[in-house]
């Protein structure tokens, strides 16, 4: 059978089920655990995991998580399972939600203040506290939460946080068709300003973060990539730290986009597509090479540390090489002639030159 839900309730009924030989349905979509009924974490978790909430309220409709209803993890519960981690050696903690910053919120009321006793609270067992995701209107609204975070942390450029968040598209129609409620409480056509001024606060407060941005929306046309490519050139002119990732869209079992959207390859997408993925990887290389030292530095294990940096220096004259195969790939003419074709951003010359890296783009 297929069970699709939260487990902690119903999961174990249907296990009984199964032992004492009841029928069973094939498929059971069910469960939503109310937050105090989330059972504690029975040993310590890989990397110091503390989940803090649970679904979205902003109603994307790709995304699973918000199909279930918006819970935060009270406040006891969390501080117990940083204890059990920190009784079992780990120095760091990180929060496991759909937004950091959601916390204690009702609906898409903020409530900043839960944040930051959130934050309190924890760094008062583990010394360092980071998260998995944000979004950028939340940002934008509870700017002293995160200011408090990257306070409380006592974040710099030398150790910063990564987090993941979504900017799916810079095209305002498409935010409008597929995920309205991401902006909120600013309007779809606010989205790009949304992207550029959310990137810079949290590059303020050394969130450099991972933007993830969808290619292969059901009705998505070339002008929509322009769009997108062109959030992506706003971005690298005005020095924004962080990445910016393609995803092809998965229409996920469950969500509202199912049955709306099938898989789409490469050689369905129009070349405006393919210049989106591609000025992301450019982006986020150039990046990468400037936060990987930093990101590697804390590694105690000489060895570890050593194989690392050999694979990502392995790599200063391959990027190129890669972001061109890639291209070729995508647009499905087998691998380019000019195998060292420079970009703008990445060039190999620029790197073996440049041993002790380029240096942070600004933009204040
Ligand atoms: S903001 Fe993120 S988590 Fe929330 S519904 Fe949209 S994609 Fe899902």
């Amino acid at each position: 059978m297929l069970f699709d839900g939260e487990a902690e309730l119903n999961l174990p009924r249907i296990v009984r089920d199964l032992l004492d030989g009841r029928e069973v349905p094939n498929f059971l979509a069910k469960g939503v655990t109310p937050p105090d009924r989330i059972p504690l974490i029975l040993t310590s978790s890989r990397n110091g995991l503390v989940q803090i909430t649970r679904g979205c309220p902003r109603g994307c409709q790709f995304c699973k998580p918000t199909t279930s209803f918006f819970r935060s993890v009270p406040l006891k519960t969390i501080l117990m399972e940083a204890a059990l981690n920190a009784a079992a050696g780990a120095r760091e903690i990180s929060f496991v939600t759909e937004d950091v910053l959601l916390y204690g919120a009702r609906g898409l009321n903020l409530n900043p203040d839960a944040v930051k006793r959130l934050f309190k609270e924890a760094l008062k067992i583990v010394r360092r506290v980071s998260f998995s995701h944000v979004t950028l209107s939340s940002a934008l609204v509870a700017k002293d939460a995160v200011r408090y975070i990257t306070e409380a942390n006592g974040l710099s450029s030398d150790d910063p946080l990564l987090p993941q968040v979504g900017f799916e598209s810079g095209s305002p129609r498409l935010v409008g068709r597929y995920f309205r409620g991401k902006p909120y409480p600013w309007k779809p056509e606010d989205w790009p300003w949304i992207v550029a001024e959310g990137s810079k606060l949290l590059n303020d407060n050394y969130w450099y973060p991972c933007l993830t941005y969808i290619v292969g929306f059901p009705d998505a046309t070339p002008e929509d990539y322009v769009k997108t490519t062109e959030l992506i050139d706003r971005l690298q002119d005005e020095g924004f730290m962080g990445w910016t990732f393609p995803l092809l869209l998965v229409p996920i079992g469950g969500t509202r986009i199912e049955g709306k959207a099938g898989f789409k390859v490469f050689k369905e997408l129009p070349p405006e597509a393919i210049d989106s993925i591609v000025a992301g990887w450019k982006l986020s290389i150039k990046f990468s090479y400037y936060i990987y030292p930093k990101i590697i530095a804390p590694l105690k294990n000489p060895l570890t540390k050593r194989i690392v940096n050999a694979l990502i220096g392995s790599r200063s004259d391959g990027d190129v090489d890669l972001v061109n195969q890639g291209e070729a790939r995508c647009r499905g003419n087998g691998f380019p002639s000019d195998k060292h074709k420079e970009y703008k951003w990445v060039t190999s010359q620029r790197y073996q030159n440049n041993p002790a890296r380029p240096p942070p783009p600004s933009h204040k």
